[in-house]
């Protein structure tokens, strides 16, 4: 139980996913090595390919079904650190186990096989999210690690497929959050290693992972491609408020989540701070020549005035990782030239 430092081993689950190619490109950056837990060879070569200057630094490993028990017994071993991101994110699906059961059973699955095979294992870091923490609330609202988002669990057991499809993705990242502390709790005297859950808001920024068109873009980021393309159009759906954190800041807290060793134990939220997607819009009017033709105006400057009422306490985030938070002018500035790279041109 104490953090891992470079040039340890690190396994990353769902090492193709949106934020996930971020945490491998950072660890690679820190000087980790990475084991890259994909479904299928053919999911790792956009890896192998982009990291190919790293050469066996970077090594692929083949997880067909993460709910399979004993999915990661090989995948763990020789390993010092672990990020488990795998999980599944979008907000369509009808029976709520297809998010469920590999939400719970995918992170399980990962910690049972360390407790069994993992022996150099000393840290999991776990991706989990700011939906595992709010819930319903009147007026407005400080949350922070002590609250758990129970409503959507009783939600979804109370309603099965008829509940909303957002709501069935926050009970699932609950539910897999709150197996992993219990798996914590239960084996507490039998294991040598802890874990760490990071907990982030929405998470956007430009993406690396592979993309053969923006229609594949990732449940997240795709929302930004939404309001800059105008299909976010009245003032209810511009001035919907959230929380949001660049995926590159997210990447970094994975790895600072592994190095630090007062993390240990500690559930983490980690976000920048509050948005409506109207910010958006200002900035991406902001830029320079203009990117686009399209761009619509909405009403400028309404996030300035804007009575938030979703806040996060970041005091922890703020102790015991010590990031520094690529700002939003920044992601809207980098995500719209993404889009422009990838063809988008309206
Ligand atoms: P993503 O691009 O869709 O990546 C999800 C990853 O999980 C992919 O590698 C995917 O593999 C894997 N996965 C999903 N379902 C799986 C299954 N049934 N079996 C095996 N692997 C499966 O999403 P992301 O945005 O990077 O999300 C990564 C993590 O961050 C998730 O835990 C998500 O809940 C969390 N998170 C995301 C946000 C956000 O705004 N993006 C915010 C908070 C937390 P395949 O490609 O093979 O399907």
């Amino acid at each position: 139980m104490s953090p891992v430092s470079a040039p340890a081993k690190a396994l990353v689950t769902g090492a193709n996913g949106y934020l996930a190619v971020w945490v491998v490109r950072r660890l690679l950056e820190a000087g980790y090595s990475v084991r890259g837990a994909v479904r299928s060879e053919s999911k790792g070569a956009h890896l192998k390919k982009i990291f190919a200057d790293y050469g066996d630094k970077l090594e692929l490993a083949i997880v067909e079904d993460i709910t399979k028990d004993g999915a990661f017994d090989e995948a763990v071993q020789g390993v010092e650190l672990v990020e488990h991101t795998a999980s599944p994110f979008h907000f369509a699906a009808n029976d709520p186990d297809e998010l469920i059961i590999p939400a719970v059973r995918g992170t399980t699955s990962v910690l049972e096989s360390v407790k069994k095979y993992g022996s150099s294992v000393k840290r999991v870091v776990i991706t989990s999210s700011i939906v595992a923490v709010f819930g319903p609330y009147t007026g407005s609202v400080v949350f922070d690690e002590s609250n758990w988002n129970d409503y959507s669990v009783s939600e979804v057991m109370e309603k099965g497929a008829a509940a909303g499809g957002y709501t069935k993705y926050q009970a699932s990242k609950t539910l897999a959050e709150k197996a992993a502390w219990a798996f914590i709790n239960q084996n507490k005297s039998s294991i040598s290693f802890d874990i760490v859950t990071i907990n982030p808001p929405w998470i956007f920024g430009p993406p690396i992972h592979e993309l053969n068109s923006l229609d594949e873009l990732n449940t997240s980021q795709s929302e930004i491609l939404d309001t800059i393309s105008g299909k976010k159009a009245t003032k209810a759906e511009l001035e919907q408020e959230g929380n949001w954190v660049d995926v590159r800041t997210v990447a970094a807290a994975h790895v600072a989540a592994a190095q630090k060793a007062e993390a240990g134990g500690q559930r983490i939220i980690t976000s920048t701070g509050t948005f409506i997607w109207q910010d958006v819009l200002d900035v991406a009017n902001s830029i320079s020549p203009a990117p686009f033709k399209n761009i619509p105006k909405g009403s400028p400057g309404a996030g300035k005035t804007f009575p938030y009422t979703l806040l996060y306490d970041t005091s922890r985030e703020a102790r015991l990782l010590g990031l520094t938070h690529i700002p939003f002018e920044q992601m809207v500035v980098d995500s719209v030239a993404d889009f422009k790279a990838r063809g988008y041109t309206q």
